[in-house]
């Protein structure tokens, strides 16, 4: 069915569109986190979506931007960013403010709900045509994000420790230089598995190591790169 095209400067019903999506898609599919939720509510997916699929902005799945890639689907953005636990972060470090790694910037819509949740992010992408993209799409909103071109599949040692990594597309494993990147404490989470079909994976940094847990299913396109799936 045709939906009614909605003009991007018509923010009312973007907004209406937004807290309809926060009720139904992620409040009511578990995600708890107040500031998740709210960030969720504040960012203008519509932004961040190819202009002829702008009436789709709000759908409850993955859309293409272009190149094969795609900006994921706004339930797997707030499940990854709640799994991160930005918040208890700032609780455990007198309110500092976190540093995260957002591996595989796409559109900059994850990038861009991070940096809604008071963390300073860098963010890393391989087609420099995308980044370039979200370079500008970050400018036009006014959001201090770096983006790097380059091998997010190794990291971004540059400015590592982080608090938390978010890792945008499948690898076969959790990429061997990614873990060492996080300060103690620091979270980390990744589509990990085959190219078909993935668990979404969490590595935490404590005291002891590394603490691995799979928390659900999910597909992504492939992280590729010298830590991730070659090119096909
Ligand atoms: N987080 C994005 C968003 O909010 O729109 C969606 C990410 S998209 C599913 C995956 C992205 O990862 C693509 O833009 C792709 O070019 C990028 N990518 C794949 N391998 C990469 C690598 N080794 N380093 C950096 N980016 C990579």
């Amino acid at each position: 069915m045709r939906r009614p095209a909605i003009r991007l400067e018509d923010e009312r019903r973007w907004g209406d569109l937004r807290a309809e999506m926060v009720e139904r898609q992620l409040r009511g599919r578990g995600i708890r986190a107040p500031e998740v939720l709210a960030a969720m509510g504040r960012v203008p997916r519509e932004r961040f979506v190819d202009p002829g699929m702008l009436s789709l902005a709000y759908d409850d799945r993955a859309l293409g931007i272009g190149g094969g890639q795609t900006i994921s689907q706004p339930y797997i953005v707030a499940r990854m960013t709640e799994a991160l636990e930005l918040p208890r972060w700032r609780v455990d470090h007198g309110d500092e403010t976190p540093k995260v790694l957002d591996v595989g910037t796409g559109s900059g819509y994850q990038a861009a709900i991070l940096e809604a949740m008071g963390a300073e992010v860098t963010s890393m992408e391989r087609d420099a045509d995308l980044a370039e993209e979200a370079r500008q799409r970050f400018a036009n909103l006014g959001l201090r994000i770096v983006v790097i071109v380059g091998d997010g599949s190794a990291g971004y040692p540059d400015a590592a420790p982080y608090a938390a990594i978010v890792v945008g597309a499948a690898a076969p494993a959790i990429p061997d230089p990614l873990p060492d990147q996080l300060a103690l404490g620091g979270r980390l989470v990744a589509p990990v598995g085959r190219r078909e079909h993935q668990w979404l994976t969490l590595v935490e940094r404590t005291v002891e190591g590394f603490r691995r847990e799979e928390l659900e299913p999910c597909v992504f396109v492939p992280l590729i790169g010298r830590f991730g799936f070659a090119e096909a």
